[in-house]
């Protein structure tokens, strides 16, 4: 399937990246199926991207007109059965590998023979994900960062059977979204989590150990290496969660133990204090600021 063949794409997931990723889509003309098993979840995407084209539209980076054939181009749904249409499937579920392995098994019966599959996994090997389908050559990574609409990059990832044709497929549509793919091998984390997760992990252990706060924590980072976000604010945006789930497919990829989850990382995900997608992390957001919560 050459880029000029994808008309129709399908989203699994409406969380933040699911949402971006529709939003995006739809900018860029295409017709978009979002998918969650969770309704609100589909209910809030919605408003989400409504909110945050309007604030495009204030800013004049889209025009109205743009906003207003975008937003009827979203169908949302909670069954897979809604993707038998589609040209490509973007996969943006929750970071759990047990997750992403059934909703492939049950995504593959209900696709059209050349529909490509992609996946937003942030750490997970894309050959692993690809061996559970019925197409290994027609699967492919596609990284989007956080949040989708003003980050630039997609990290293209090939599994091992991925065709070149697939993956030029995938990185031309990346394009037409204006974004830039760049290329990375099937290693844990590929390329930019591989340094940002442990660069987050080592400023929870700073913190663990009472090296600093977290406003200290941040406001060094943010100030002596010029960072737009402290690490510890930008764990709370990523969701603490996603962090730990990469930690762990680092920790276990690459058996070494110099990526060894932070415990305190681990006690906030076992609270469910997830960053701002919950309300609370390392800072707590109920109030007009974000307070620290050590
Ligand atoms: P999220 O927690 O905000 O959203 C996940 C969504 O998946 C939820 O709405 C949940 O209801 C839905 N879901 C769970 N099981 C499902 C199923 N079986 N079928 C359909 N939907 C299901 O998570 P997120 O931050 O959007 O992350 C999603 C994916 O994107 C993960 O693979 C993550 O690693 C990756 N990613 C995240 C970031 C980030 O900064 N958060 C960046 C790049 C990639």
């Amino acid at each position: 399937m050459s880029v000029d063949d994808i008309k129709m794409i399908g989203v699994i997931g409406a969380g933040q990246m699911g949402r971006g990723i529709a939003h995006v889509s739809a900018l860029a003309g295409y017709n978009v199926q979002l998918m969650d098993t969770n309704a609100d979840a589909l209910d809030a995407a919605m408003e989400n991207i409504k909110a945050y084209m309007a604030r495009q539209v204030k800013k004049e980076k889209i025009a109205q007109a743009d906003m207003d054939g975008a937003l009827p181009r979203i169908q949302t749904g909670t069954d897979t059965a809604t993707f038998s249409d589609c040209d490509l499937v973007i996969e943006a579920a929750t970071e759990n590998e047990d997750v992403k392995k059934a909703i492939l098994k049950d995504l593959c019966p209900v696709l059209k023979p050349e529909a490509i599959i992609a996946t937003n996994t942030s750490s997970i090997s894309i050959t692993r994900l690809a061996a559970q389908t019925d197409r290994p050559g027609q699967f492919v990574g596609m990284h989007f960062m956080n949040p989708v609409p003003a980050m630039e990059l997609v990290e293209m990832i090939r599994g091992i059977a991925t065709e070149e044709k697939t993956f030029k497929t995938v990185s031309a549509l990346a394009e037409r979204m204006d974004k830039t793919p760049v290329p990375a091998e099937d290693f844990p984390a590929f390329i930019v989590n591989r340094m940002l997760m442990p660069m987050i992990n080592e400023a929870v252990y700073t913190l663990y150990e009472g090296v600093g706060t977290v406003a200290a924590i941040d406001n060094a980072m943010r100030l002596g290496a010029n960072h737009p976000m402290g690490p510890l604010q930008l764990a709370d945006f990523i969701g603490l969660d996603t962090c730990l789930a990469v930690m762990n497919v680092l920790h276990e990829g690459l058996a070494d133990s110099k990526y060894r989850p932070c415990p305190l990382l681990v006690k906030y995900v076992e609270a469910g204090w997830l960053g701002k997608k919950t309300g609370k992390g390392f800072y707590d957001y109920s109030g007009e600021e974000p307070v620290p919560t050590r």
